[in-house]
């Protein structure tokens, strides 16, 4: 509403100021031209009984001008510039007349012109005179009004057309707003329709319209989004609970027997071997998942500093050394000290998780290459093995959490089958990608770039 008024008074000042600027310049060009015209006639019409007065004065003399009765002021000079006569003043009163303007150019030329204004300029007084054949210089002079005076005398009904004006403005200026905002303040958000607008508003409806369909698909899509994380959270935990159970119903047995007797003295360090290597599962399967739910909820306050990736593969080859000399494998490091700034537990985690695989998956006797390098794209870490390597079909789903490509040989490989989801939830911590390459039963290579 209030804008409404602003725009009224917008509208209204526009129209305002546009039509007293118009009114004005026309009233004051009108009187202009219109004096001009006027100014013109006065003079040539007294011209006009100049010539006729002469001809009676040249035949009859002053006797002629006495006998006149005419409005205007009929003045005779003689060549002296004495005045012979005057019609509306004593001649001994006025003084040697040569030194007028009019006169003076009568004498020169045979006719003279002048005006004189009065000192408020609101009157003007026009002279005309002739030479008689005798020398004497007849003048008529007749008072007028200047176009001044005409301009002060338009200026009331001007004012007056100006007021007429302020409201014949204000009037339009409310029915203008009002038809230029109402439609707009009309339209339905949700549903514009294109029939009650004008011409002007319709890239306006076609941007509401635009942007109510990109809402509806973000709606859409977030839906789909939601249904998607839902859904994953629902077999996250299936899979948390069978991979759970499954040690934990070993361990039960274990001890169940143990419990029973029905296991001979001499078996059970073997037995509690197994219970012990089962809860070592257990430990390893809920120490994953803890850290995966730290990266899931990205709130863990981790200290950013900057890690030698160099350094850190060396440290963690060294942890991991033990496992690959078991397997005959021989673990290779290459490539510059290249650092950057990250939490120094993850990327451990993430490089611990990638080598751990590599000697894993390996064949016995098997090689792998850890390099770090820079290149136009960043900053690169790659673990390269010679092991059994990934399907086509299984490279898009490894990183899912708890899948496993070779099922048949997981169990005596052991893993929990959430390593590499740590790697891209790590590498997700860090705004960093995972690229992988590999070919099954050759080899293969997975880089992180930073
Ligand atoms: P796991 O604990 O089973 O190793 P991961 O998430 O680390 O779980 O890996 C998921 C699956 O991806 C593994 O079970 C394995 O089938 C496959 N995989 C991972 N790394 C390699 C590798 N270097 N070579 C071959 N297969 C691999």
């Amino acid at each position: 509403m209030i804008r409404i008024k602003k725009m009224s008074k917008r509208i209204f000042l526009n129209m305002f100021i546009i039509s007293s600027v118009v009114i004005a310049l026309t009233t004051i060009l009108t009187v202009v031209i219109v004096y001009k015209s006027f100014s013109n006639q006065n003079i040539a019409a007294l011209k006009g009984e100049l010539t006729a007065t002469s001809s009676g004065v040249e035949l009859n003399g002053v006797a002629f001008l006495k006998s006149l009765s005419v409005k205007h002021r009929i003045t005779l000079v003689d060549s002296s510039g004495k005045v012979l006569f005057d019609n509306r003043n004593d001649i001994n009163s006025l003084g040697n007349h040569n030194d007028r303007e009019e006169i003076r150019e009568a004498r020169e030329n045979g006719t003279g012109y002048s005006e004189r204004y009065s000192d408020t300029l609101s009157r003007k007084t026009i002279n005309v005179t002739k030479l008689l054949n005798n020398g004497d210089v007849l003048r008529l002079s007749k008072d007028m009004s200047t176009v001044w005076s005409t301009l002060m005398d338009t200026i009331f009904p001007m004012i007056c057309v100006m007021v007429f004006a302020i409201l014949i403005a204000a009037y339009m200026a409310g029915r203008v707003s009002k038809a230029v905002t109402t439609p707009i303040n009309q339209i339905d958000l949700n549903e514009p329709d294109r029939e009650k607008i004008y011409d002007e508003i319709e890239p306006l409806i076609d941007k509401i319209i635009k942007q109510n369909n990109q809402i509806d698909k973000q709606i859409e899509q977030l839906n789909m989004e939601h249904e998607k994380q839902d859904n994953l959270r629902r077999d996250f935990t299936a899979n948390v609970s069978h991979e759970l159970k499954t040690p934990l119903t070993s361990i039960s047995g274990f001890a169940e027997i143990i419990q029973n007797g029905m296991v001979k003295e001499e078996d059970i360090t073997r037995f509690a071997g197994k219970i012990h290597s089962e809860a070592q599962r257990l430990i390893i399967l809920v120490g994953d998942i803890i850290k995966l739910s730290q990266l899931d909820g990205k709130d863990i306050a981790v200290k950013m500093e900057p890690i030698d990736l160099y350094e850190t593969s060396q440290a963690v080859m060294g942890h991991l050394e033990a496992a690959a000399e078991k397997r005959n494998i021989k673990m290779f490091l290459s490539g510059k000290h290249l650092v950057i700034t990250g939490a120094e537990q993850i990327i451990e985690e993430m490089i611990f998780n990638l080598i751990d695989n590599a000697i894993k998956y390996n064949k016995t006797g098997g090689k792998i290459y850890v390099n770090i390098l820079k290149n136009d794209d960043g900053i690169n870490l790659s673990v390269e093995d010679t092991g059994i390597g990934i399907k086509d079909e299984d490279i898009g789903r490894i990183f899912e959490r708890f899948y496993r490509a070779d099922k048949s040989h997981s169990k005596e490989i052991g893993g929990t089958g959430l390593g590499l989801s740590i790697v891209k939830h790590g590498a997700n911590f860090h705004n960093a990608k995972v690229f992988v390459k590999s070919k099954y039963k050759e080899g293969t290579k997975i880089t992180i770039l930073f």
